[in-house]
């Protein structure tokens, strides 16, 4: 599990993100939502290793790596803009990062093979970023992370380029994808319809400090205070 104590984040004045304190648990999906500024994706990133806190610490399974490097962390991200190198293939682009990590040719194509059928882009495998579709490449750049098989995925607003129908059935992917791996997912997004059908718990932040965090269920039917009930549109 994935622990926050007390992580408070400074830019100069600027609290991005204040005392916040939370258990992630192992093999969850978990997804930070809040509006424009409330300090999800410095949250995210200060868990990635991008940042780091002002003050509090960060536990991966009681191993303390507030200070730690991203590559010392065993995760994988996906951000908003997922920089494919255009120059190369699909499958080019998922195998670069387990070139150099001791992984057999053997195993990273017998992964790759694997995840490009399970994200169904085994046909684009040999075409190269520039002539896929926006949701195509979404993919490739999901298969990326997930040859990797890496302990904890850290999204931020991975949907956020696609047009609204694909975005629904990349959701409907992205949960059946965790149904499958279980693998523990961060996921960060302003889109409280989002958040509150793909999660097992959703963490609502306003202004960098945490206001909820529960089941869907729970954050809709038990809100903790009018910002959450507002946000959520829990009925009044
Ligand atoms: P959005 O949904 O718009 O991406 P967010 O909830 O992810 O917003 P953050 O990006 O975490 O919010 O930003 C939280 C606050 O911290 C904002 O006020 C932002 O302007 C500020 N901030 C973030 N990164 C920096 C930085 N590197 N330097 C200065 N201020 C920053």
């Amino acid at each position: 599990e994935i622990q926050l104590r007390n992580i408070t984040k400074r830019f100069d004045d600027l609290v991005a993100v204040n005392d916040l304190s939370m258990t992630i648990k192992d093999g969850e999906f978990l997804t930070l939502v809040g509006p424009s500024g409330c300090g999800k994706t410095t949250t995210l990133r200060m868990i990635a290793g991008l940042e780091t806190p002002t003050e509090g610490t960060i536990d991966f399974g009681g191993r303390d790596v507030t200070y730690a490097s991203p590559q010392e962390r065993e995760l994988a991200f996906v951000f908003q803009a997922y920089a494919l190198y255009p120059h190369m293939t699909a499958r080019e682009n998922m195998s670069f990062a387990l070139d150099h990590t001791g992984v057999s040719r053997e195993e990273i194509e017998r992964r790759i093979d694997e995840t490009a059928s399970m994200l169904g882009i085994e046909g684009h495998l040999d075409k190269n970023p520039p002539s896929l579709s926006g949701g195509q490449q979404q993919r490739v750049a999901l298969g990326r992370s997930i040859v990797r098989d890496p302990e904890v995925f850290l999204l931020d607003e991975p949907l956020s380029n696609l047009d609204a129908k694909l975005r629904t059935s990349m959701r409907a992917e992205l949960q059946q994808l965790h149904r499958e791996i279980q693998t523990t997912t961060i996921y960060v997004t302003h889109d409280q319809e989002e958040a509150m059908t793909m999660s097992d718990r959703v963490a609502i932040l306003n202004n960098g400090n945490l206001q909820q965090v529960d089941t869907p269920e729970v954050v809709y039917s038990q809100p903790a205070n009018r910002f959450v009930a507002g946000f959520i549109g829990s009925p009044s």
